[in-house]
């Protein structure tokens, strides 16, 4: 519990289960990747704090999902150069399939490399038994943040075995964090008692959420990612809007109707000349909206709202205005309990 964030968490496992020089596997950025797990030379937190020599994982991108006899190929490539790798990271950023942990862990742990999973953004969907459920595929270390699906206060966690905990708070206290940030401890456990509360029920309508938002989205003309799969089985929903306008634009004109989202790299930006500053994709994700209690029929209404912002060119005041009538019926917190009392009486502390 003692990781201030994901990015210390992170790090944490990296201290953990490598030494500077060693060889790790991960996603690159346009493929989902976090910064986190960059090489020095983009100032990625793997290369230039822990010096590890970063390689990617293969990504197909039809499947928007990590390449899994690719990434054997890989691993035996780089073991007959004499850099195998010692870490496997799954999970990113974006974020939109179950990676194959089950179809790869016995395999690197025949290898002796070690498999940690980066949940930061599907913690939440973990939790409550959507998507997929990394330590028991076969993951060795399951680390995130509290604060995306998992709606905690912002902070990091770091889940594992028995048999790596020593090395692993070793690595959190002394190597990374000094005080752990005290304020925040007794709501990540509210949020913990919360999920084992409600936690099932908010998971499993983020995953109808986003799907339904998709399918709208869809059916009103944008290009969603990841269609064959039935677009998504998480929290997000990936636009390419490259003919749209690009990500930049199609952000600030959501913006400017009171609708937030982010532009995001797309993995097939960088060869086609596109980087960050305004990439081909807009990362919607539902599980705020969702949190104020909307369910499949909201996300109806704002696909509606989000096509006449950027399809049909609407003037951004007249959709802002109708959104922020939309917004006026949900300004309370569900799944979650009505009062902090509650909570405490949940995980059986004295008051
Ligand atoms: C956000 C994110 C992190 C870092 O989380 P912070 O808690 O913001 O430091 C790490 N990994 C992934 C995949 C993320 O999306």
């Amino acid at each position: 519990m003692r990781p201030i964030a994901g990015v210390t968490a992170n790090l944490s496992v990296y201290t953990a289960f490598t030494e500077p020089g060693d060889v790790m596997l991960s996603l690159s950025i346009p493929n989902g990747g976090h910064i986190t797990y960059g090489p020095k030379r983009v100032g990625g937190t793997a290369g230039s704090v822990r010096g590890l020599d970063v390689e990617y994982l293969p990504f197909d991108v039809n499947a928007m999902n990590v390449d899994v006899d690719g990434t054997k190929r890989k691993v035996e490539r780089l073991a007959s150069e004499g850099r195998k790798p010692r870490m496997v990271v799954f999970g990113g950023s974006l974020f939109l399939f179950p990676h194959p942990v089950r179809e790869l862990a016995d395999y690197l742990k025949s290898m002796e490399i070690t498999v940690a999973y980066d949940g930061a953004h599907v913690m939440g969907l973990i939790a409550g038994g959507e998507f997929q459920d990394p330590l028991r595929e076969g993951a060795d270390v399951l680390m995130g943040s509290t604060h995306k699906t998992l709606p905690g206060p912002q902070g990091g966690v770091i889940l594992s075995w028995e048999r790596y905990s020593d090395r692993i708070k070793r690595a959190v206290f002394p190597s990374n964090v000094s005080n752990h940030h005290l304020h925040h401890v007794a709501g990540k456990a509210i949020v913990f008692a919360e999920m084992l509360a409600f936690g099932r029920d908010y998971a499993s309508q983020i995953v109808r959420n986003a799907r339904r938002l998709a399918e709208e989205l869809a059916a009103r003309g944008f290009k969603v990612l990841g269609e064959p799969m039935g677009y998504t089985r998480s929290h997000q929903v990936v636009l390419d809007v490259t003919r749209n306008g690009g990500g930049l634009a199609v952000e600030k004109r959501l913006e400017e109707s009171n609708i937030i989202v982010n532009r995001n790299l797309l993995p097939y930006d960088p060869k086609e000349g596109r980087s960050y500053r305004d990439p081909g994709g807009i990362r919607i994700g539902v599980q705020e909206v969702t949190r104020l209690g909307m369910a499949e029929g909201e996300m109806v209404d704002i696909a509606e709202f989000i096509y006449r912002a950027v399809l049909k060119g609407e003037p951004p005041e007249r959709v802002a205005a109708d959104v922020a009538e939309f917004r006026k019926g949900f300004n309370r917190v569900k799944y979650a309990f009505d009062s902090t009392i509650d909570a405490y009486e949940y995980i059986g502390l004295r008051r």
